[in-house]
């Protein structure tokens, strides 16, 4: 019992790097289904929308325990801890911080949490399962940000662009050599508009596409962050909900896949470079709005604080950074795979084609 907010006091069973290290594992990680039907969920309706209690989540997941503690209610299983808090739209799994589309919502002492981040975002994260039609991609197109005349952020050291186009190289190399093949949408510096980026992630088959970005605000803002695509009906992270995000995107048929993506990747740079998790969150950037393939951005790090800004001008900072999104990729892959495995090769107690034997006990 802690009333501490934190996952990793001595209260807790699973360490931090435990933790994330069961969040990459492939059984751990995956993805959807139409899973809302045969379970008895106690749904309630706020402005709207669908909510469902924390008890509903403990049961058809399975959770030995759910403990509230202060304004917090913890799910805990031997390999999973989820904490919700009253009020807040971010939820910890295994130490990884979501941005929930939707807040919290605490009603006659119980927290509920939005249908639309249980299909959208805890489901896909946290039920074994696998994505229909997910692409099992052999190629991985990288999308350095920027170039050319748009620097992106600048820092005292360098600018974005460079930045971003070194680290797709050295993810390039990495890649290669595991057998991905690469398609990069610029490889020099040079300005390439936006829709032609999509459009080059669009005509490549069985692809991901993983945008690399630098972040500049103020000096004392650090840390990594992971995009993917809002939900059709939902905010961007931090901003008000507004007409046009009930249109769906190009990009919305992926929600899957872009979720367990963003996952496999943020959660692997956290564990292997120990950045500030500033959380996957959503946004509707162009480039993924328009693609039709799992796509993320990644937001390596601020170049406008002093301390991360001179750590991300080290080459090896960024070939750290590449290492981890190669293996947060890598992850992802084996997630699919571990999950297709049982309708690609079905288990049979006897060939199709013959009789089944007599029970002899
Ligand atoms: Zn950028």
């Amino acid at each position: 019992m802690s009333a501490s907010p934190h996952f990793d006091d001595a209260a807790h069973s699973l360490s931090r790097r435990e933790a994330l290290r069961h969040l990459l594992a492939p059984a751990a990680l995956l993805l959807t289904a139409p899973f809302l039907t045969g379970f008895d969920w106690h749904l309630m309706q706020y402005e709207g929308r669908d909510y469902i209690p924390a008890a509903d989540i403990q049961k058809f997941y399975e959770f030995p325990r759910l403990e509230r503690i202060g304004k917090h209610v913890e799910f805990r299983s031997s390999k999973l801890i989820m904490r919700w808090t009253s009020g807040t739209d971010d939820i910890y799994i295994n130490n990884v911080k979501f941005c929930l589309s939707f807040p919290v919502l605490e009603k006659d002492g119980k927290l509920y949490v939005s249908r639309m981040d249980l299909s959208k975002l805890i489901h896909p994260i946290i039920k074994p399962s696998h994505i229909e039609g997910a692409i099992i991609f052999d190629t991985v197109v990288l999308d350095p940000g920027h170039g050319g005349e748009d620097s992106g952020a600048v820092g005292a050291l360098g600018a974005e662009k460079n930045y971003a186009l070194d680290t797709a190289f050295r993810l390039k190399r990495k890649l290669e050599a595991l057998g991905y093949k690469i398609v990069m949408t610029r490889d020099k510096d040079i300005f390439i508009p936006r829709p032609e980026r999509v459009a080059i992630a669009n005509k490549t088959p069985k692809a991901v596409f993983v945008s690399l970005h630098y972040n500049a605000f103020n000096a004392s803002s650090i840390g990594l962050e992971t995009f993917a695509l809002a939900p059709q009906g939902t905010a961007n992270t931090d901003k008000d909900l507004k007409e046009s995000d009930m249109v769906g995107r190009r990009g919305n048929k992926r929600d899957s896949e872009n979720i367990a993506l963003a996952t496999a990747v943020h959660a692997n740079c956290l564990y292997k470079l120990r950045s500030v998790d500033r959380g996957v969150k959503r946004h509707r950037f162009d480039v993924l709005a328009g693609i039709e393939r799992p796509a993320i951005l990644v937001e390596g790090g601020f170049v406008s604080n002093p301390t991360e800004g001179a750590k991300i001008h080290k080459p090896e900072f960024r070939d750290s950074l590449a290492d981890a999104i190669c293996g947060g990729i890598q992850n992802y892959r084996k997630a699919l795979l571990a999950g297709l495995r049982p309708a690609r090769v079905p288990v049979r107690a006897t060939p199709p084609a013959t009789p089944a034997p007599k029970k002899s006990q």
